[in-house]
């Protein structure tokens, strides 16, 4: 368990963290590069992106990001 949340606004893109979504379970999962981060964003629609994508990351594990509890960064 984690308990090192950073929940405070401000940082919405310049931490230079990539994610994306799963196509199947909407967990999110950390992207390491930009590079291939934008290969998947390009190819998301013919080609979804699935945890198994990710190495040693199946439907079962928690998402990196819990964009759903902080969608509502209004702020
Ligand atoms: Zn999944």
């Amino acid at each position: 368990m984690s308990k090192n949340s950073e929940r405070r606004g401000g940082s919405k893109d310049s931490v230079g963290a990539y994610a994306v979504q799963c196509r199947e379970c909407s967990k999110w999962r950390l992207i390491p590069s930009k590079e291939e981060f934008e290969t998947i964003r390009q190819n998301f629609i013919e080609d979804p992106w699935f945890c198994h994508k990710k190495p040693g990351v199946s439907h079962g594990d928690p998402g990196d990001l819990e964009y759903d509890k902080t969608r509502d960064l209004g702020y």
